[in-house]
């Protein structure tokens, strides 16, 4: 199998040596770039299968290099970004990028993000519009032919919103999800982008599919930003 490439454009140097290391040592072919002009330079050159971009770099804010690449190709973005900066993840977001990790995260964490957004890319690329495999994670499988959920062997009767809203976040799993773009899916476009309604529909989701809604094994909030599902269990 091919590997996958990954293009890294991070000026702090320790960054981007410990992800160049441990996306080598797990089989993906790396490029780093250490500001935006370069990266931008490697992006048109190699076409990387992913880009991992920082968004203070020394010469241009990674924002920039998000909307220019998103004129000419969907490569996956994943942002670099610092704990408290959720309305730069959400700006980040609107303007094309499909995830982002936040400073400091672990190896296993990059691997996922990496993973969700190279299956959801490719899952777009394919186009497997007729049948969509089941989400499966722990306990729960979703059946999006049927619309049926379970967890276990029980059925759980979810409202038309309420599936909506999981059947959403299933089908980009192990992603975050904005709630904008949660609010603009199931009520339409031009739906009033007050977050409330969304709230109380997944208070009412997670009591019916958490053991604790108060610590969720499926569905993840990420504060000021939107949801996260577990990612898929089955490759
Ligand atoms: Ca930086």
């Amino acid at each position: 199998m091919p590997k996958f490439s990954v293009l890294i454009i991070e000026d702090e140097k320790n960054i981007q040596t410990f992800m160049s290391k441990v996306l080598k040592r797990h089989d993906y072919r790396v490029t780093c770039a250490d500001n935006g002009t370069q990266g931008l330079e490697l992006i048109r050159s190699q076409c990387p299968d992913i880009i991992l971009l920082d968004l203070g770099l020394p010469d241009m804010n990674g924002n920039n290099i998000i909307s220019e690449v998103r004129t000419w190709t969907s490569t996956p973005i994943i942002v670099i970004s610092a704990r408290t900066a959720e309305r730069e993840k959400v700006t980040a977001l609107d303007l094309g990028a499909d995830d982002y990790i936040t400073k400091p995260f672990g190896t296993s964490e990059l691997l996922a993000r990496i993973r969700a957004s190279l299956r959801h890319s490719n899952r777009l690329r394919t186009d497997e519009t007729l049948y969509i495999r089941p989400y499966r994670h722990g306990e729960m499988t979703l059946d999006f032919s049927k619309r049926l959920l379970t967890i276990g062997k029980k059925e759980i009767h979810l409202t038309p919103i309420e599936y909506k809203i999981v059947a959403c976040l299933a089908q980009n799993s192990g992603k975050v999800i904005t709630y904008a773009s949660i609010i603009s899916e199931v009520w339409g476009p031009y739906a009033d982008s007050d977050n409330n309604i969304l709230r109380v529909n997944m208070a009412n989701i997670r009591r019916k599919l958490e053991r604790d809604p108060a610590q969720p094994e499926y569905i993840f909030t990420e504060v000021g930003v939107g949801y996260r599902m577990a990612e898929d269990e089955e490759e």
